[in-house]
């Protein structure tokens, strides 16, 4: 199928006077996942690891800009700039517009905001739970723990709907293998009878299926843990209830919302967005 953003005509503005940034780098791991690099063209604003810029451009005379997860560490600002992983929604709003930016493009950057943070030294487990790229804010995490060689034992559940959309798979196996963490990486994936998933061996299910697994098979005990949870909204709210009942205290789980909950991506005429599938695990 035609990717979405190909369909988006609108005119980019490549000057403006709001544009304090750019787009620097980008690579894409599938026709909707991709990860981007923007880099202030002055001094970089320190930020800490699990927050969040807002990035935008100037198209038909507004401005379209949303909010992303940084997945770099705080210390690469400077040099490399700020690392995004997307995902292309199709409709035609921001995402559509980032996936035509050339290289080089100016942008908005502001931020940073949040608090879904790190405490300061936690012994605690830390279990970290994310759907797609919700994955993002605790990639800056792990980076910045290993930069200052204060790595924390990290348990990680990632649900995608494919194999081929597990995110940073390769940087968390090689740093489960090379023992740079004591990390337990577990991926899973929703649609284990897709062809596309053919072949896996891992978990399936969504990310709330597995949670009580891991919980038990890991022997996480509540006092001795702190969640995180990042992304679809629904799977926030499902797995935090499932801790809680499983005797997790609400102040030992911290929650990141990509949208607000129930709300699905739709087309201009109501219809439910195609393929990309937004809303799924
Ligand atoms: C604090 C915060 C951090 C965020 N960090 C990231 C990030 O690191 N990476 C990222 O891809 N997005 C992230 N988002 C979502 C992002 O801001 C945009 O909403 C998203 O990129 C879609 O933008 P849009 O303008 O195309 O559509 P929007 O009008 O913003 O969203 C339309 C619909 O798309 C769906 N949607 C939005 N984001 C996603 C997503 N990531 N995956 C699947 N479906 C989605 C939802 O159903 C939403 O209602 C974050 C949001 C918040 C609030």
């Amino acid at each position: 199928m035609r990717p979405h953003h190909y369909d988006d005509e609108r005119a980019i503005e490549a000057i403006n006077p709001q544009y304090n940034a750019r787009l620097v780098r980008r690579v894409d791991q599938t026709s909707d996942l991709a990860t981007f690099w923007v880099r202030f063209d002055g001094e970089p604003t320190p930020f800490d690891a699990g927050q969040y810029m807002t990035i935008g451009v100037y198209a038909d005379g507004k401005l379209w800009q949303r909010p992303y997860s940084v997945a770099s560490p705080p210390e690469e600002a400077s040099t490399e700039g700020y690392e995004f992983y997307v995902r292309l929604v199709p409709i035609m709003r921001f995402t559509t517009l980032l996936w035509r930016l050339p290289i080089g493009h100016e942008m908005r950057m502001i931020g940073p905001k949040g608090r879904f943070l790190l405490e300061p030294d936690d012994d605690r487990t830390h279990l970290f739970v994310s759907t797609g790229t919700g994955i993002a804010p605790f990639i800056s995490m792990m980076r910045q723990l290993a930069l200052q060689g204060r790595p924390r034992r990290i348990v990680m559940l990632n649900g995608c709907s494919y194999v081929h959309e597990l995110g940073y798979r390769e940087l968390l196996e090689s740093w489960q293998r090379d023992r740079t963490y004591p990390l337990t990486y577990v991926p899973t994936v929703s649609r284990p009878d897709d062809p596309r998933n053919a072949g896996w061996t891992g978990h399936t299910g969504r990310a709330e299926g597995v949670v009580r697994d891991v919980v038990h098979d890991l022997r996480l005990r509540p006092e001795k843990t702190v969640v995180y949870i990042c992304g679809n909204p629904d799977m926030i709210l499902n797995v935090e209830s499932l801790l809680l009942h499983a005797g997790f205290p609400e102040f030992h789980v911290k929650k990141e919302l990509y949208w607000p909950k129930g709300k699905v991506a739709t087309m201009p005429d109501g219809s439910p967005a195609p393929s990309g599938a937004p809303v799924a695990s």
